[in-house]
């Protein structure tokens, strides 16, 4: 299957954000189905894997101002982020990504600004960063249970924009994702956790009470979306009820991104020819 997915096929356009007139069972941008999507991303993976690699290698050799992508992951319950990063992120060295997922912050976290933490999870040079949620729970999860004042929730949008531009200008491409579903996706998703008894560990019996709040979250997400959709970290939302279709996309935006940062191999710093020739006259060294 050739890949017509593109990231504009799931870019959100500026302005406001109607959740609801969005899709979460699309496929855009690919036309067959499961089969033919797993192969699409399995396809992908030895390229995602080179241009990885030569993103790391740049790092390591310090070539230009440094760069870096930070792939972060929004999403309700069961949308899927670790499947994301098991299925599209797992196609990479793990030697050359940083994964950081944000639970319920401490008590020492909570002493701090909600970019404390952060700011703490930030990569070098050359490295994917993952961010299985982000700093956007503090404008979400935090709006919806009233955890922050509303004027520091308010506040918060701005802080994010400036925050995000200011890495963007030291060299960090942003990849934001949505994983969008549907309530009914969660409640099937719920209940095959509970049906299968190696899957209970991850049921939340709070999550069902979460579930109360959907229309609120989604309000929450769609004034996120809309006010931290900046030309240098824009959104992009991703049909989620296919969970082949979650990946391949995901794999897609970050197929895309490396390729337009197209990073090059290092060049030597020390004389090739004069190595060699140290090597074959080696005296043994053992
Ligand atoms: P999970 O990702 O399912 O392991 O759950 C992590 C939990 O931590 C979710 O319920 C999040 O809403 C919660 N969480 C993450 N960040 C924050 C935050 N800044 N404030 C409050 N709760 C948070
Ligand atoms: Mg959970």
């Amino acid at each position: 299957m050739t890949i017509a997915l593109k990231p504009a096929h799931l870019r959100l356009p500026p302005g406001p954000v109607d959740l609801t007139a969005i899709d979460s069972g699309a496929t855009p941008g690919v036309d067959d189905g499961k089969k033919a999507g797993e192969a699409a991303l399995a396809g992908l993976g030895d390229e995602l894997s080179a241009l990885q690699e030569r993103l790391y290698a740049e790092g390591v050799a310090g070539i230009g101002p440094g760069r870096a992508v930070l792939l972060v992951l929004q999403g309700m319950d069961t949308s899927g982020k670790g499947g994301t990063l098991r299925h599209t992120v797992g196609l990479v060295d793990p030697q050359g990504v940083r994964i950081s997922s944000f639970k319920k912050p401490t008590k020492e976290e909570l002493e701090h600004d909600f970019l404390w933490r952060i700011r703490k999870a930030l990569l070098g040079k050359g490295i994917i960063g993952v961010f299985d949620r982000s700093h956007y729970e503090d404008v979400l999860v935090v709006r919806v249970h009233q955890l922050a004042p509303k004027d520091e929730v308010e506040r918060r949008y701005d802080a994010i924009n400036a925050f995000e531009a200011e890495l963007a200008a030291a060299g960090v491409t942003f990849i934001k994702c949505m994983l969008h579903i549907s309530a009914e996706t969660q409640k099937e998703r719920l209940l095959a956790r509970l049906e299968d008894p190696t899957k209970h560990w991850k049921f939340n019996p709070g999550d069902i009470d979460e579930r109360a709040h959907w229309p609120a979250y989604r309000e929450a997400y769609e004034i996120a979306l809309e006010r931290t959709n900046t030309e240098v970290a824009p959104w992009y939302v991703v049909p989620s009820d296919h969970k082949w279709y979650r990946n391949l996309a995901i794999g897609a935006l970050l197929h895309d991104t490396l390729s337009h940062m197209n990073p090059q191999w290092p060049r030597a710093d020390f004389d090739v020819e004069e190595q060699k020739r140290r090597l074959a006259d080696e005296k043994p060294v053992a």
